[in-house]
């Protein structure tokens, strides 16, 4: 049974719409993300599920009941936000209780699972502090723990990440990772990190522009976007696109000519592009090979080097102009200023209609 449907959620504030008829239909134990640019209406979306915002119309479903018409408590929802929302004259395990009193939770019950919920998020020795007293990962814990311990259905995590420094972020990430396998739960992420997204979900429901633009897994919305918004979103750094056209023949995969001329097969069957119309090809920098000059696909400057360790982003400018973001490995030689040539990998390429709908290849590359 889905866990979670959402039917045709609309939202304005004043004349500002936010939402234009989201629909989704989430599996039970899923753990989806919500991936937008700031703005994109994300927190809007998760606000409506928990109730704490009214959607001008539309339902939303959880487990065959609609629940979009009950107050917050009756939802079997948990929130946990982005800046805690704990209370400080409270300790924390006064937090982690306050929810579930008058819930009809004996106290004897309340206080088993605070215990439990403690020991799993490792601040079983901190339950009498106070939330000034603890630092702003432990806070955080906290504030899991509080959502863990009422057993609902479902989790909404509104950026759960965002407000910890970058080491305690990628630890707190692969905790919440190990977590999930515990909980008995679907989870929603709001967050606008694809690194977040992609090492957390089990599906990526991109949103930018008031409208779900994709729904996918990780590996799905990365390999295969389905627009050139998903394309630039997704991936850091993001698909390098570029102007290209068709060149005309009779083959079944389509061959482009880069805006400096240079030409390329691809593996993208040529049956559904749009004719003379202007395309865009895009690339991952991993399938764009640092070459000699003239032994590549075309020629470019380096315009900025980033190394990275492992591989050297390498940022050139084609001589028309477009910049192709490529990548080398880690003691790449390349400095600002050489002319290089790019080797593309024409099977891995795709293209994007003047509509921005994306045309992959055939396979996989
Ligand atoms: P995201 O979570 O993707 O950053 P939000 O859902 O917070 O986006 O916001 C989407 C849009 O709705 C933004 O333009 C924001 O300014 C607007 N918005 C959100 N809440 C309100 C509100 N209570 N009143 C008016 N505008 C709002």
């Amino acid at each position: 049974m889905a866990s979670l449907e959402l039917r045709e959620i609309r939202k304005s504030y004043g004349n500002v719409t936010v939402l234009d008829g989201v629909s989704l239909t989430m599996e039970a134990r899923e753990f989806i993300a919500f991936l937008g640019p700031s703005g994109s209406g994300k927190s809007t979306l998760l606000r409506i599920i928990a109730g704490l915002e009214t959607p001008d119309s539309g339902e939303v479903v959880l487990d065959g009941r609609r629940i979009d018409t009950l107050p917050p408590g009756q939802r079997d929802v948990a929130m946990v936000f982005q800046h805690y929302a704990l209370y400080p004259h409270m300790s924390v395990r006064e937090n982690m209780a306050f929810g579930l009193r008058n819930t009809g939770v004996s106290e004897t019950e309340i206080s088993a699972r605070i215990d439990q919920a403690a020991t799993a998020l490792e601040i079983g020795d901190q339950l009498d502090k106070k939330p000034g007293q603890m630092s702003g990962g432990q806070r955080q814990r906290v504030a899991i723990g509080r959502a863990i311990v009422k057993n609902p259905a479902l989790f909404l995590l509104d950026e759960p990440l965002s407000n910890l420094d970058a080491a305690l972020r990628t630890r707190t990430r692969v905790e919440l990772a190990q977590l999930r396998k515990r909980v008995d739960a679907a989870v929603i992420m709001v967050t606008h990190d694809q690194a977040e997204a992609m090492t957390l979900a089990d599906k990526i429901v991109v949103m930018n522009d008031r409208r779900i633009q994709q729904i996918g897994s990780p590996m799905e919305v990365y390999g295969r976007p389905a627009n050139a918004f998903v394309a630039r979103f997704v991936g850091s750094p993001p698909m390098n696109l570029v102007p290209a056209s068709l060149v005309v023949g009779q083959n079944a995969l389509a061959r482009v000519k880069l805006s400096d001329g240079a030409e390329l097969a691809t593996q993208v069957p040529r049956k559904g592009l749009p004719g003379a119309a202007a395309l865009q090809i895009g690339m991952r920098p991993e399938n764009v090979a640092v070459v000699a000059a003239g032994n590549g696909t075309t020629d470019a400057e380096v315009q900025l080097v980033e190394r990275l360790g492992e591989r050297t982003l390498v940022y050139a400018l084609l001589d028309d102009g477009a910049e192709i973001t490529a990548q080398d490995e880690g003691n790449s030689p390349v400095r600002i200023g050489d002319r290089i040539g790019l080797l593309i990998d024409g099977a891995a390429v795709h293209l994007f209609g003047p509509d921005g709908a994306a045309h992959h290849p055939e396979r996989d590359a």
